[in-house]
């Protein structure tokens, strides 16, 4: 029997130790980082994904005052008949957002999001932003200074303070959907970004937002019976009760 996940505890919990890392960054991460290059993408804000219980507890507290856009939500339908949504908020606040103890559980983990089997368990990191997905060598060129400073530290602390919320099948299931659709994102983008000149860069930002906007690594008969197959694969990890 799973526990439904407190999110008073997920919104007090310090998923990464890293006080005052935006001094070495300028705040990199609470910027829509190549958003001078987006033609029909919102060009400054950042876009933060929240399921749909978890912004049940964000508005319940009152939000985040300084994100006056209304969210927008997103309803995602599998073939076997279930259904999740996600709530995306543009965020503008550049790293002032107001109270900052309301920030969305994307912006605790980052620069991370995990990488897990059916039960939850750990198995890898990947980026939790967009577009930190296409740097050739992350590690040593990416601009967030923890991944390229503390990587095996904040790997390791988010494997420990991870687990709570790794308890509750709808978290798992869409960590493990995350995963299927950002590998397909880069497959299909298939260059990196931090080689290209600016004639390339635009280019590549432009595909990019064909990418987002038109589905297409998303618009086909195998990836739906891929996160299908992830639903039954989740829910036989857990006690094999539907949780959608
Ligand atoms: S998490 Fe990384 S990108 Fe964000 S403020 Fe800290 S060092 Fe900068
Ligand atoms: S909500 Fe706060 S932490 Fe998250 S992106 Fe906006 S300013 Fe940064």
């Amino acid at each position: 029997m799973f526990k439904p996940i407190d999110w008073k505890e997920i919104y007090n919990t310090e998923y990464v130790n890293a006080p005052a890392c935006w001094k070495t960054c300028g705040g990199y991460c609470c910027k829509n980082f190549y958003g001078e290059y987006f033609n029909i993408l919102d060009k400054n804000g950042v876009s933060l994904p929240l399921l749909e219980k978890e912004y049940e507890y964000y508005k319940s507290i009152g939000g985040i005052k300084n994100i006056t856009t209304p969210a927008k939500k997103r309803t995602f339908h599998l073939t076997n008949g279930k259904s999740f949504s996600i709530f995306l908020l543009s965020c503008n606040c550049g790293g002032l957002c107001e109270p900052h103890g309301h920030r969305p559980l994307i912006c605790r983990i980052y620069p991370y999001f995990p990488v897990v089997d059916a039960f939850g368990t750990i198995l890898d990191f990947e980026y939790a932003a967009m577009m930190d997905l296409f740097y050739r060598d992350p590690d040593s060129d990416h601009k967030c200074t923890l991944v390229r400073e503390q990587a095996k530290k904040i790997k390791r602390e988010l494997t420990v303070s991870l687990k709570p919320l790794l308890k509750d099948p709808e978290v798992v299931f869409v960590f493990r959907c995350l995963k299927e659709l950002v590998d397909r994102l880069k497959q299909k983008m298939n260059k990196h970004i931090d080689t290209l000149d600016e004639a390339k860069l635009k280019k590549f930002i432009a595909k990019y937002e064909w990418m987002i906007l038109s589905g297409k690594p998303w618009n086909d008969a195998s990836f739906s019976q891929r996160i299908d197959a992830i639903y039954d694969e989740v829910k036989a990890a857990f006690d094999n009760k539907d949780f959608l």
